[in-house]
């Protein structure tokens, strides 16, 4: 078996987001980068799959600039066995990423294809569902629990109030939720390791994909800042405030 899986180069989780001064975007000038954790998420998935056996080869792939072959390398440092760029500029829409996605499917015919639920930049969670759409694949999103069987997978997914059991025909779309599994930590010598490992680069043109851009950003605004606190001396005056100012009791 074989597992593909989708890594996005996002802003790390810890980093705090500034907006442009023009507001054009967010600011990612020397702003810590990470792969995108539900897609860490998804690497480990996959090595846990391939640790078992179930999986002979787990390959990574990332749409973007060179600078996402960094997060190739790291889903190699945590143990994928070979990473595609597909060379792209920044900030493609969901559909442009999902195409280009199908195409590198389409050459590759993995079994199984693992991605985040969600990327934490855009928070889009799309990608996976129009990916299945273009290769009218199943898909299992938001998985908690994967199961391999037979020619078969079985993918719980926690909805509103319980769980539901999807089994899906391979092969099959997954997209991972928070709760999966927990993604180890890369070694320093796999770290090193990893810089050996193939990571081939292609591009739309030699994948044949037309980008259109169907959306455009128009503005980004940073969340209203929050005014100061004030200390109150009792209780009394605490219940005051809240009453007669806050007016929220
Ligand atoms: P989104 O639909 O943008 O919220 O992203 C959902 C998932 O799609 C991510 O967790 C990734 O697995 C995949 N994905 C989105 N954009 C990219 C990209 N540029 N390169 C690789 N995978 C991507």
């Amino acid at each position: 078996m074989k597992i593909l899986v989708a890594v996005k180069r996002v802003i790390d989780y810890n980093a705090k987001v500034r907006v442009k001064a023009d507001n054009s975007d967010v600011d990612l000038s020397n702003t810590k980068m990470a792969i995108n954790p539900f897609c860490e998420i998804a690497v480990e998935e996959a090595i846990r799959l391939k640790e078992a056996g179930s999986a002979q080869e787990v390959v990574a792939v990332s749409v973007g600039p060179k600078a996402c072959q960094e997060q190739i390398r790291a889903a190699l440092a945590l143990g994928a066995d070979r990473g595609i760029q597909v060379e792209t500029g920044d900030n493609l829409e969901s559909l442009n990423v999902a195409k280009l996605l199908a195409q590198v499917v389409r050459d590759e015919q993995p079994d199984l294809i693992i991605m985040g639920k969600q990327a934490i930049d855009s928070d889009n969670n799309q990608t996976g569902q129009m990916l299945s759409a273009l290769l009218n694949m199943p898909q299992g999103t938001f998985a908690s629990e994967i199961n391999l069987q037979e020619g078969e997978v079985q993918v719980i997914r926690e909805i509103d109030g319980g769980l539901q059991t999807l089994g899906l025909t391979l092969p099959a779309i997954i997209t991972t939720d928070l709760r999966l599994n927990e993604p180890r930590y890369a070694s320093l010598p796999n770290i090193m390791k990893a810089k050996r490992k193939p990571l081939a680069v292609v591009t739309p043109e030699t994948l044949g994909v037309e980008l259109k851009q169907h959306s455009k950003l128009l503005k980004v605004t940073p969340p209203a800042e929050r005014s100061a606190g004030i200390l109150v001396s009792s209780v009394d005056e605490l219940i005051e405030k809240l009453k007669n100012q806050a007016k929220v009791i």
